[in-house]
């Protein structure tokens, strides 16, 4: 029998790298444990959602058409709202993206002369366009929905005074990104956000807040819905679909807010009523049932990562040892050929197409190349091992997930690998 070693050699990993790669790993026990007990009681809630709403085999049956009384679909949505605390849910495939289920709570709850306040800096990239910071049909501006913004102070932290300035009769609906998404500011906790939010309720008592939850689901034992969002929005090819959902995007929150949401994501009248469920219920369920254990795979990649990125001088955020708020690892590589050694890493570690090699592109709704790194079984799923990031200085690529923690282990050591290869690392 060939031992580890043999098995990683035939994968591609030096018995250098592999060894480097160990060394780190024997400091990481304790925080190792650590999201393991994460993971037991993220369990322990989806478990006690699911049993408390009494899912049987019913649930998993096939929709078509209109999908009226679609009781697996209902129930779904109620494991979701339960789990995350809140009074309702929308979990929808017919909600196609991250972006998507962030545009249709935005729009539902955003009317023409109301403003939209981010008071931690700017979005995600593809929102600029849906909010009409960077022009676009159909955008909330176009609608009449005016945007302003506070940027976060130097250090990371949120500039209170000048948010507090910002909050005006027309703020309507203050968003608050919890993920760093393609900035190397640092993620939120749920706990920052907390206070974030009272702190904006204290100044508008009736402002709605919705938090664009995506990639933080699960990685903390709760959620912002815990502490006062009206709506929190993910997709489905992220975390809380455990890398087993093909599609789709959920909205949780107060009945008010989500009830427009569903008006809004099909139609004034039809709202939840409709939206067959073609079949893909089987994979909601047991994705989000996973997604626990999942996360906390992809947890443990990222943090491997940052340690061994850290180790050979490179800026990573979040660092070796700050505690975790979402599953991106940002590492900065200085250089686009680090940037291609890494992610063509990530890909030869895949499961999938681990035979092709990444090659930036101009990727709608981004205003930079993308290079980007997956060897997915659902296409652009980023819960799965995925590297991506846009080709622009610090070059700082950001990873993320891995179905299993073994996987996440073999894509970072064989990133290690390509840069070394590539006489860009030294060992
Ligand atoms: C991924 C992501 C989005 C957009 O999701 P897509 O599914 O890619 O449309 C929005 N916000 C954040 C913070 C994200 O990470």
């Amino acid at each position: 029998m060939k031992d580890i070693k043999e098995m990683y050699a035939q994968l591609g990993i030096s018995s250098q790298v592999y060894d480097f790669g160990e060394t780190i790993l024997e400091e990481l026990k304790p925080r190792f444990e650590a999201i393991d007990k994460n993971a037991e009681y993220n369990q322990a809630k989806v478990l006690h959602a699911m049993q408390e709403n009494k899912i049987s085999a019913a649930c998993f049956a096939a929709t078509t058409g209109y999908g009226y009384d679609d009781i697996g679909r209902e129930k779904l949505e109620k494991v979701y709202a339960d789990t995350f605390h809140t009074e309702a849910a929308l979990v929808r495939p017919q909600i196609t993206c991250g972006t998507h289920a962030l545009a249709v709570a935005l729009s539902a709850n955003l009317l023409p002369g109301d403003e939209l306040l981010s008071p931690v800096g700017g979005p995600y990239d593809t929102l600029e366009e849906v909010i009409g910071i960077r022009e676009s049909p159909c955008s909330l501006k176009e609608y009449g929905v005016s945007y302003r913004q506070v940027d976060l102070l130097p250090d990371g932290t949120f500039d209170y005074d000048n948010i507090k300035k910002a909050i005006n009769e027309k703020t309507k609906l203050i968003t608050i990104q919890r993920s760093k998404g393609y900035a190397t500011r640092p993620t939120f906790s749920v706990t920052q956000i907390g206070q974030l939010i009272k702190f904006c309720k204290a100044c508008k008592p009736d402002v709605l807040v919705m938090v664009d939850n995506c990639y933080g689901e699960f990685v903390e034992t709760i959620e912002p819905s815990d502490l006062g969002a009206d709506m929190i929005v993910g997709s489905l090819i992220k975390n809380p679909g455990g890398g087993l959902a093909p599609i789709g995007g959920y909205i949780c929150g107060t009945k008010t807010c989500v009830d427009r949401c569903g008006y809004r994501l099909s139609a004034p009248g039809l709202g939840q009523e409709v939206g067959a469920n073609l079949g893909l219920l089987p994979s909601l369920y047991q994705g989000f049932f996973l997604a626990p254990t999942v996360v906390s795979g992809a947890l443990k990649g990222a943090i491997f990562a940052a340690n061994i990125y850290e180790r050979l001088g490179y800026r990573v955020v979040p660092n070796g040892t700050e505690s975790r708020h979402d599953i991106i690892q940002a590492v900065e590589l200085k250089t686009p050929e680090a940037m291609l050694a890494f992610c063509a890493g990530i890909q030869a570690a895949a499961p999938v197409d681990s035979f092709a090699t990444p090659v930036p592109w101009a990727m709608p709704g981004y205003d930079a190349e993308v290079v980007m790194a997956a060897g997915a079984f659902v296409q652009g799923s980023s819960i799965e091992l995925s590297a991506d990031g846009p080709i622009r200085p610090p070059y700082a690529v950001y990873f993320q997930g891995g179905l299993t923690w073994y996987h996440a282990k073999l894509g970072i050591l064989m990133s290690l690998q390509k840069l070394v290869d590539a006489g860009i690392v030294k060992l």
